[in-house]
């Protein structure tokens, strides 16, 4: 997968850019708070409808404007695809492919794969469930678009279900209604659980043997998925259904009490070992850091084998904390990815690259 182009309008400190790309490395350098990070936040935006640093599209508009407008060019499986993301203020964002405005954030998954890399990704590791539930969430959105709906299904669901257990509290009479609400969720969390597991074996599968490489043969990586509740292990979606239902209705009065469903896919979390130990707990900074690069890496492996095609690579100022033995390492390891690398001295580079690379200077977003 490439991107050919790039055009931003009024996108952060972005006026007017317009970028073409190597299809190879692209080195996007220059000091700090002048926009570098910004072009990957839109290219990845294009990819996955997300940014990676705000869920407010009216923060992506610049200063003192109404409106943001991004114009990608990407070529995949030979075809040649226009991603247009518009936002006017106070309006729904509308993305078009090819001129055609889409109906449903889900459609936009799938013409561009991207995989981005960037020092906070060691949130995976150090911080709470949420963090490596969003990981898992984007990736397996980017490949599984049913995924997504699921998605999007559960925290409708929840919300609904929500706002019943606080009326249950005064109204019980509206007991009835919960099971409706309880099955829809049942089935919505089997479909989530039974991806999340196949996901995160495949993904420990890859990670694994990405990570021997890293660590001299010393570790074993390994990316467990830890559903909220024992599922027994089931990848019958019935099955798992009816486990969840038995425990929504134990957990009833609790629910009501509380105001909220205590059990279910949206408190899952994913365990990350290093033979055997929490990586959290016990991983040295250099060993959090070396299984993040290890897992990407698997990112970018398992995207291929999902899809038959490699993602883009968006590397946000994450060279300059590899040291060099890592960073000759991922360099063999995205052979076939287009990349996009964020720094503010692009020198290093030169030496390491060959003409394959290009180079874009940004000064006070130009
Ligand atoms: P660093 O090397 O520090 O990571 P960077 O080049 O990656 O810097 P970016 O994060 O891309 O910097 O851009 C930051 C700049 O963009 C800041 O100067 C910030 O004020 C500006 N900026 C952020 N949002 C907006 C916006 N909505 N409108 C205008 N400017 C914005
Ligand atoms: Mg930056």
């Amino acid at each position: 997968m490439i991107v050919k182009s790039l055009f931003l309008d009024n996108f952060r400190n972005h006026r007017d850019t317009k970028i073409d790309f190597s299809d190879r490395f692209n080195i996007i350098y220059g000091n700090n708070g002048q926009g570098k990070t910004n072009i990957l936040e839109a290219i990845y935006l294009c990819a996955s409808g997300r940014s990676h640093r705000t869920s407010k599209d009216n923060e992506l508009v610049m200063f003192n404007s109404d409106y943001f407008n991004i114009n990608t060019q990407v070529f995949n499986n030979g075809l040649e695809r226009n991603i247009n993301i518009k936002y006017l203020n106070n309006q729904k964002r509308q993305i078009k492919i090819n001129e055609i405005p889409i109906k449903k954030i889900g459609s936009l998954m799938g013409n561009l794969y991207a995989v981005l890399f960037s020092p906070e990704d060691l949130s995976i590791i150090k911080q709470g469930p949420g963090e490596r539930r969003r990981f898992v969430d984007i990736t397996l959105s980017q490949i599984k678009p049913t995924y997504f709906y699921n998605l999007q299904s559960l925290s409708k669901i929840l919300k609904q279900r929500n706002i019943l257990l606080k009326n249950l509290y005064s109204k019980s009479e509206l007991v009835d209604t919960i099971d409706i609400w309880n099955y829809k969720l049942a089935e919505v969390a089997a479909n989530i659980i039974i991806e999340r597991r196949k996901f995160s074996e495949a993904l420990s599968e890859f990670a694994q043997n990405q990570h021997k490489y890293i660590s001299n043969n010393s570790e074993i990586i390994t990316f467990n998925y830890e559903c909220n509740f024992n599922y027994q292990n089931s990848d019958n979606k019935t099955e798992i259904m009816n486990i969840y239902l038995k425990l929504l209705e134990k957990s009833l009065n609790r629910d009501i009490s509380l105001g909220y469903t205590s059990i279910g896919p949206h408190r899952d979390d994913y365990d990350i070992l290093i033979n055997n130990k929490s990586l959290k707990l016990y991983g040295s900074q250099g060993q959090q850091r070396s299984s993040v690069l290890s897992i990407k890496i698997a990112e970018i492996e398992l995207i291929n084998k999902e899809t038959g095609q490699y993602p883009i690579l968006l590397l946000d100022d994450v060279m300059s904390e590899l040291d060099e033995n890592r960073q000759k390492y991922l360099m063999e390891s995205i052979k076939y990815v287009q990349t996009f690398i964020t720094c503010t001295n692009d020198s290093k580079f030169k030496n390491i690259l060959n003409n394959s690379a290009r180079y874009f200077l940004i000064e006070s977003g130009s």
